[in-house]
């Protein structure tokens, strides 16, 4: 599901679910944005997938967004990214990484040789699609119980399903002016959630997905095509 208000994007969602889901899932995904003048629902047969280990998660908080936003660069450099480009990635990111403004659907393509962006359209970026939770009720009750939201249940997939398919490290911090955390994930640290990535008002988000150059087709090839099911 997909949905904006004037023209800018405001909620997305994945889903894997059997059929006779269908009705219940689809009610679910109609009441998701808060706020709309668009929203779009594909519905696509899925005729095989895979199963694979969501990333363990860990939380840190800091009292500024300089703080923050230093160890979210540590960490970036901990997963093999060299810091040089990922702090130029994580400074388009905080400019507004759509370069005709406003935010994108997707996520930036990096290359860690050199920096370059790779996405093919970078107004778009590239989403990362057929992902769910093998049993999604249950995660999110575990998650919830443990303080955490349903905002991480969504995240925590679309990172586990991107390290799965080679991404070496991601940087993400949302696009709602009231949501502060984000997080760097990799499959060395798993998903490092951190708090506050970004200042309250501040309406510019995205994600930063740091790949290796030559892997770029299969990569986006996975992100795009491969269904995957997630196991807690
Ligand atoms: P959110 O965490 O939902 O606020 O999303 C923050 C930003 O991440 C969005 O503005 C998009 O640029 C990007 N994004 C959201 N969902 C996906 C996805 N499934 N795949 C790739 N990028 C995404």
């Amino acid at each position: 599901m997909r949905a904006s208000l004037r023209g800018m994007h405001v909620s997305g969602a994945e889903r894997l679910i059997r059929q006779e889901d269908i009705p219940a899932v689809l009610c679910q995904l109609l009441k998701r944005p808060k706020e709309h003048d668009f929203l779009k629902i594909t519905l696509e047969r899925v005729e095989s997938w895979e199963y694979a280990k969501a990333l363990p998660l860990s939380s840190y908080s800091f009292k500024s967004v300089y703080e923050a936003r230093e160890f979210a660069l540590s960490k970036l450099k901990d997963s093999g990214i060299p810091y040089d480009i990922a702090r130029k990635a994580m400074e388009i990111l905080a400019r507004g990484p759509n370069p005709e403004g406003g935010n994108m659907r997707g996520a930036m393509l990096i290359d860690i040789e050199n920096g370059d962006r790779l996405e093919p359209d970078p107004t778009r970026g590239v989403r990362t699609v057929r992902m769910d939770w093998e049993s999604r009720e249950e995660m999110r009750k575990l998650l919830l119980e443990r303080g955490f939201t349903e905002r991480t249940l969504d995240a925590l997939a679309v990172a586990s399903k991107n390290v799965y398919c080679g991404v070496m490290a991601e940087l993400c911090w949302s696009d709602d002016p009231n949501y502060l955390t984000g997080y760097v994930a990799s499959k060395k640290l798993g998903y490092v959630r951190i708090t506050p990535l970004k200042e309250q008002g501040d309406p510019v988000g995205g994600r930063v997905y740091f790949i290796h150059g030559q892997k770029l087709t299969e990569i986006v090839q996975c992100l795009e095509g491969k269904a995957l099911l997630l196991r807690g």
